[in-house]
């Protein structure tokens, strides 16, 4: 039997997860401080992420917010762009682009995003996580405090850290509100009475509450029991993706020190388990990739620092992939990054289409429902249209509505003239196209419109214009 047989053997833990006891109870972790290369330069990453999401609301270009996703008003904002729900196509084509980014980046290097990006972790372990060692120590002392009887040490120590927790939630909660609604609209509900804006007040307080109890209460368990992207984990890893892994081969078979001095070949593994005690997620890597890993690269530390100690090289446990631990071979080009890369140069090919032909207005113009046509006394046929122009942009536009074809078709009430449409604003209005009777040959016939914005057409319309004689054409809109 190889050290590869005997690390695979039992695979039982993963039928439960390691913050849950038998009885379904929830083991509370206690993470030891973290500390080492890897730390440190979370740390810098850290500081730099939570900068740009903290200045993010006050950052304007071109007099608008750098990111505002109003969904309460369906307005969106991405670097000074506005989009709008008329950018419904735009929107999918994005998000669908992100996630085939996501899943390739996912396998490729793992669960990085979770460990070193996304908010909840960044929170958790280097803000939340980092009060409660300032306040009640390291692991062991949390322990202790935790066991001990209210006395005024602990009193003073556990109301001191909810208070600043609740401060921070506080903060996060007016951050996300200033994303959701702008940071004036924040600013106004901080200066006025709860009264004079209850809606808002009462979503800073439900925002506040939720992130309250997700960084004292909940923690690690939004990463392992809620996160959908969390739980995609077992289907986007391949035995490729490079993630925190244990390499078994040098590590086992696992011995302490004392064993390590006799004749018994060993493995660099120590057991000394220190790689368990720093993990926020309470696993123990040695049992290969698992679920509940964020790839926050603690192990990695607090291994690297007791084989340093020992006298053994760095990176029993390192970011490795599976195959390059068993082969000693790292691939990044396999058939699945290839298929998912392909798809995502199309994605990207497509958005940039959509982007670099989205126009500034955006026109619809519909036969008014219920309608058919007129015939005038002067030998016209009139069809009449519901027309909606919508500003995408944050300045009033002066738009032209001209027929192009046919050439003796006329529009009512508008052609020629402008039509003033006021930023993010709308006009709604009843156009009429009349086209002389002897040039309206079939029952349906392509009329098109061009909307024109400083004498440069910007949107070409097909409409149908319903007339008295002969048998439909193939029109589409
Ligand atoms: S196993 Fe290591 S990298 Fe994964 S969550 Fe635990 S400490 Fe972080
Ligand atoms: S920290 Fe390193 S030596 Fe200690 S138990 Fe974990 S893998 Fe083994």
């Amino acid at each position: 039997m190889t050290t590869d047989d005997l690390y695979q053997i039992d695979e039982e833990y993963r039928n439960s997860i390691a913050t849950v006891d038998q009885q379904g109870k929830r083991i509370w972790v206690y993470p030891k401080k973290p500390t080492g290369n890897f730390h440190t330069w979370r740390i810098v990453v850290t500081t730099f992420l939570l900068g740009v999401l903290f200045t993010g609301p006050f950052i304007k270009i071109g007099g608008q917010p750098f990111l505002l996703l109003n969904i309460f008003e369906r307005k969106f904002v991405v670097l000074g762009q506005a989009f709008w729900p008329q950018d419904f196509v735009l929107l999918a084509i994005t998000l669908i682009t992100f996630f085939v980014f996501i899943i390739l980046f996912t396998v490729v290097f793992g669960r990085v995003w979770c460990g070193w990006m996304c908010p909840q972790t960044l929170f958790m372990e280097m803000v939340f996580r980092k009060i409660e060692y300032a306040i009640e120590g390291d692991a062991a002392a949390q322990r202790r405090l935790d066991k001990a009887p209210w006395d005024s040490e602990k009193l003073v120590k556990k109301v001191g850290k909810h208070f600043i927790f609740l401060l921070i939630s506080l903060l996060i909660a007016h951050t996300v509100m200033a994303y959701l609604i702008g940071i004036e609209k924040t600013w106004s509900i901080i200066q006025h009475s709860p009264s004079e804006n209850l809606a808002g007040f009462l979503g800073l307080i439900a925002f506040t509450g939720v992130f309250y109890g997700v960084y004292a209460r909940f923690r690690e368990q939004a990463c392992i029991a809620v996160c959908p992207y969390g739980r995609l984990q077992g289907v986007l890893l391949i035995k490729d993706s490079i993630v925190v892994a244990y390499d078994w081969l040098r590590g086992e078979p696992r011995s302490h020190l004392k064993k390590k001095k006799t004749e018994v070949k060993t493995g660099d593994c120590i057991d000394c388990k220190l790689c368990v005690h720093v993990c926020p997620t309470g696993i123990d890597i040695r049992q290969g990739t698992q679920l509940e890993c964020v790839n926050c690269t603690a192990c990695i530390d607090a291994c690297d620092e007791v084989m340093l100690k020992i006298g053994k090289p760095k990176g029993l446990i390192r970011f490795a992939s599976y195959n390059s631990i068993k082969d000693g071979i790292q691939k990044i080009i396999t058939p699945r990054v290839i298929g998912y890369s392909a798809v995502l140069v199309l994605l990207l090919g497509v958005l940039s289409f959509t982007l670099a032909t989205r126009t500034d207005v955006e026109t619809t113009m519909l036969k008014v429902p219920g309608t058919l046509y007129q015939r005038s006394t002067d030998g016209y046929i009139t069809n009449l249209y519901n027309v909606e122009f919508i500003n995408k942009t944050f300045e009033s536009i002066s738009l032209e509505v001209k027929i192009e074809s046919p050439a003796t078709a006329t529009l009512e009430r508008a052609d020629g003239k402008n039509i003033i449409i006021p930023e993010e604003g709308m006009v709604k209005g009843i156009f009429f196209i009349r086209i002389p009777e002897a040039d309206v040959t079939n029952a349906r016939t392509a009329v098109k419109v061009g909307i024109y914005q400083q004498g440069k057409r910007i949107e070409t319309l097909k409409v149908k214009f319903i007339g008295p004689v002969g048998r439909s054409t193939d029109l589409k809109r």
